[in-house]
């Protein structure tokens, strides 16, 4: 199913590597690919091209720098070279570090048009800003290192106190490559580092040295809801960093259950369905370092001769039919409706009560999620008893929503008495 077509169909001439037999005949489904990248011949573009074709689908190369993005009532469209892309069917989209604002505003803009792509620009942004994603990642039972973002130099040494003291790593928050990772073995070391990026406008993360992963990690390649290939790789000589570009070595492993569990849920609770995700094996386990949207595939296929590209192909035609939509604008479009999450204290009533005691459906709200621990229960049943803990995500009346929280109501709005005086230096909109 094309969700969205466009008024001038592209012509086959266009894509690069068209389908050679026109249409597939082993039941698969022949797609119009687009690829956005800046580096056709670079080996991850190739893969990609190549498992593409083998499948017979149609392939366009797609330099995120020479679209342009149309916006009119109704009419969400790009254009190459004045033309309007076509009727694609789904997007890889391949956005390197130097172009994530153009390449987010462009996977955003085929969201609109109802074009699928293999990860969301919600997903890219989150993961593309190492505080961001730890954020988020920080308030699920995901193992992470310890993390403190600070910004005055005051605040320095105590966040440094809080993670136990040196070493610690400093990132740069939009760092790749492992360049901007740096190792301060000395609390004062660290101090003059962080002071010196700062002072050159940079924001950074300090954050815990996990030491007996030093020089050393996992990466785990996960396309969909499962880990398709990993590696651990070796940092060179006395070099802390494991990255391949900065010298590593590799090596293909059978991840642990942990370790697989741990890279799925990190991808998607950050919205990525293809992503390379970076693991320490710390005395406690698996702890996220990084999540990467568009993961370099020469490493993980050198070295584990799996076809991760051909993994991607069948994930990406398996899912075209369902694209990405923001939920939440969806369900409150009703004026009224909304999405709310109950969180469920330990004194809280509803502890004990299923959710059919509880009279969701009879307010005209439905349980769309239980979220216990580590569990996110689905469609949870009428007959599912609620645990101190839980946290349920409902649609519905917003109204017989809060009445199942018993909370105060707002008071009435006062008027102002004495205003301050006018104030045209404050920096706000
Ligand atoms: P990049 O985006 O530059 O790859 P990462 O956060 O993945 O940034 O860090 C690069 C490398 O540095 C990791 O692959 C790992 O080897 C090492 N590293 C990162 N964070 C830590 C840490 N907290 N403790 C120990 N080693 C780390
Ligand atoms: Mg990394």
């Amino acid at each position: 199913m094309i969700i969205c077509r466009r008024e001038r169909p592209l012509a086959a001439a266009r894509f690069l590597f068209p389908n050679p037999r026109g249409g597939s005949d082993d039941g698969g489904r022949s797609m119009k690919l687009g690829i956005l990248t800046r580096n056709p011949h670079c080996y991850s573009t190739r893969r990609l091209v190549q498992a593409a074709r083998a499948r017979r689908h149609e392939v366009q190369l797609l330099d995120v720098l020479k679209l342009s993005i149309s916006l009119a009532e109704g009419k969400p469209d790009l254009l190459l070279r004045g033309d309007s892309l076509g009727d694609l069917d789904a997007v890889i989209p391949r956005i390197g570090a130097s172009v994530t604002f153009v390449g987010t505003a462009v996977v955003r803009q085929l969201e609109q048009m109802g074009v699928y792509t293999a990860n969301p620009s919600l997903g890219i942004s989150r993961s593309r800003d190492k505080l961001r994603s730890h954020q988020i990642l920080s308030r699920h039972q995901i193992g992470i290192p310890r993390t403190e973002f600070v910004h005055r130099g005051r605040d320095i040494l105590p966040a440094i106190e809080r993670l136990g003291g040196a070493p610690v790593v400093i990132k740069l928050l939009e760092g790749t490559q492992g360049v901007g990772v740096i190792l301060a073995e000395t609390l004062e070391v660290a101090r003059a580092i962080i002071e010196t990026l700062q002072s050159n406008d940079q924001k950074v993360l300090i954050q815990k040295f996990v030491a007996e992963s030093r020089g050393r990690d996992v990466r785990a390649l996960v396309v969909g809801d499962r880990v398709v290939a990993a590696m651990r790789r070796y940092a060179a000589g006395s070099e802390f960093r494991s990255n391949l570009h900065r010298g590593g070595s590799a090596v293909a492993i059978d991840l642990d259950e942990e370790y697989a569990e741990t890279a799925v849920r990190a991808a998607q609770i950050l919205g990525l369905r293809v992503a390379g995700v970076d693991m320490l094996e710390s005395a406690d386990g698996p702890q996220v370092a990084e999540v990467n949207s568009s993961p370099g595939l020469q490493g993980i296929e050198v070295t584990s001769r799996i076809d991760v590209a051909g993994a991607i192909l069948e994930y990406v035609s398996d899912q075209v039919q369902f694209p990405d939509l923001d939920i939440r604008q969806r369900l409150t479009g009703s004026p009224g409706y909304g999405v709310a999450e109950l969180p469920v204290a330990e004194t809280s009533p509803l502890v004990g009560q299923t959710l059919g005691d509880i009279g969701l459906r009879g307010a005209e709200v439905t349980a769309l999620t239980v979220q216990r621990g580590k569990r996110l229960l689905a469609n949870p049943a009428d007959d599912l008893a609620v645990a101190a803990g839980d946290r349920i995500l409902c649609f519905g009346r917003l109204e017989s929503i809060r009445a199942i929280l018993p909370q105060a109501a707002p008071g009435p709005l006062q008027p102002l008495a004495d205003l301050p005086p006018m104030d045209h230096e404050e920096e706000l909109e």
